[in-house]
């Protein structure tokens, strides 16, 4: 298997990204934003508790989104690997997937980092939330919240990989094609390797 972290903050292309990607690596996409918003979409409970948390652009609690996670790799066992999008969020969530994929004898190959200038991301996300239905895309003050759970959160998981030497860093601002050569590079230097 080989099991990639397309990593970045909110706005920094890692859905874009993530379509291409396993459409030409066919790996799996885990993006825990989907799966959090089809919980939502279908009333059940699990999406009723999150949904403020969301809204507010506040990070859900690790048990939620690990438990989701667990399900899911669970659920996909004849997989090439699983591209995840937006997961891990928080150290404790690295740790809980390392855990996890260790029990299937696998591992995580690579972190992609895609690094977006502070102004880009929130222009791009207010773009975004003029087109797309996503309301958390659409108040400024929500925009910051996300942006701010990124940095006092989120950005600790790289530091993570880092120890490992898993982390390679890409400009995600520019053309799109561009950015996926790029992605498409590590990769494939990654699998000879
Ligand atoms: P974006 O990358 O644009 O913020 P996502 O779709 O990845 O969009 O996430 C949307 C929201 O879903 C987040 O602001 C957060 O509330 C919640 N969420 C998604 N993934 C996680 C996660 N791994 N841990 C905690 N909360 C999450």
């Amino acid at each position: 298997m080989f099991n990639l972290i397309l990593f970045g903050p909110p706005g920094s292309g890692k859905g874009t990204q993530s379509e291409r990607l396993i459409a030409k690596y066919g790996l799996k996409h885990l993006s825990t934003g989907d799966l959090l918003r089809n919980e939502i979409a279908g009333q059940t409970p699990l999406g009723m508790a999150v949904k403020n948390l969301m809204a507010e652009g506040k990070l859900v609690p690790d048990e939620i989104v690990i438990e989701m996670i667990d399900a899911a790799i669970e659920n996909n066992t004849r997989v090439n690997g699983f591209l995840f999008d937006g997961f891990p969020r928080t150290t404790a969530q690295a740790e809980a997937l390392d855990k996890l994929l260790a029990q299937k004898g696998t591992e995580i190959a690579i972190v992609l980092a895609l690094q977006v200038s502070q102004e880009e991301l929130i222009k791009r996300l207010l773009n975004r939330g003029r087109t797309s239905d996503r309301s958390d895309d659409v108040n400024e003050e929500v925009i910051a919240a996300r942006i701010s759970e990124y940095e006092k959160k989120t950005a600790a998981v790289a530091e993570h990989y880092k120890k490992f030497g898993k982390v390679e860093y890409i400009k995600g601002e520019g053309n799109v094609d561009d950015i996926f050569d790029l992605l498409c590079k590590e990769i494939d230097e990654k699998k000879v390797a």
